[in-house]
C-alpha cells in the first residue's frame, strides 16, 4: 500500500538542521505515527511521505513555509524583571513555559538577560529555518473510522470526544 491521504502511516525519522545537527530522532523508539493529510506534522512533512512505499527510504529539506513558518520580530518580546515574579532564576539560552492572556501555556526561548529586563522569543524554536529530515516508511495503514473522523492516531491514548 502506498502512503497517500488519509491513511495511517508508521514513520521513523532523523531531523536535523541546515549545518546537519541532529535535533530529533526516533530511530530505535516507537514510531510516529500520522493520519496524512490532518495535519498531524507540518506540510512540507507530510507531502513528502505521500507515494511512499512501505520500507522505502528517503531524505528531503523543508523550508520554513512548509515548516513552522517564518521568524517573527514581532514576537521577541522585552519584559521588565519586576513583573516577573521568578526572574531571578531565568537563565538566558533556556526554554521556559510561561502562560498567554488566555490561560495557556506558551514556550518561550529566555533570548537576554539584563540587570532590569528580559528578552522573550516566542516563536518555535524551528521558526525561519530550513529542516532537513531522513524518513522511513515502516507501515501502511488504513485508519479506522474513528481515528480518521479526529485526524490522529488513537493506538497510545483512548478519549471521548
Ligand atoms: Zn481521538
Amino acid at each position: 500500500m502506498k502512503v497517500e491521504n488519509n491513511k495511517k502511516v508508521s514513520v521513523e525519522y532523523t531531523a536535523m538542521d541546515e549545518q546537519g545537527n541532529v535535533f530529533d530522532t526516533n530511530v530505535g523508539k516507537e514510531p510516529l505515527k500520522i493520519i496524512v493529510g490532518a495535519q498531524n506534522v507540518v506540510p512540507g512533512f507530510e507531502e513528502n511521505l505521500i507515494g511512499m512505499e512501505e520500507n522505502e527510504e528517503k531524505e528531503f529539506d523543508v523550508p520554513p513555509e512548509k515548516g513552522y513558518g517564518p521568524y517573527m520580530e514581532e514576537l521577541v518580546t522585552e519584559v521588565e524583571k519586576s513583573r516577573i515574579p521568578n526572574a531571578d532564576q531565568l537563565v538566558k539560552g533556556t526554554f521556559v513555559q510561561l502562560q498567554s492572556k488566555d490561560g495557556y501555556p506558551v514556550i518561550a526561548y529566555v533570548k537576554d538577560v539584563t540587570d532590569s529586563k528580559v528578552v522573550f522569543d516566542l516563536n518555535h524554536p524551528f521558526a525561519g529555518k530550513n529542516l532537513h529530515f531522513k524518513v522511513k516508511i515502516l507501515k501502511v495503514e488504513e485508519p479506522t473510522k474513528e481515528e480518521l473522523l479526529h485526524g490522529h492516531v488513537h493506538d497510545n491514548h483512548n478519549h471521548e470526544e
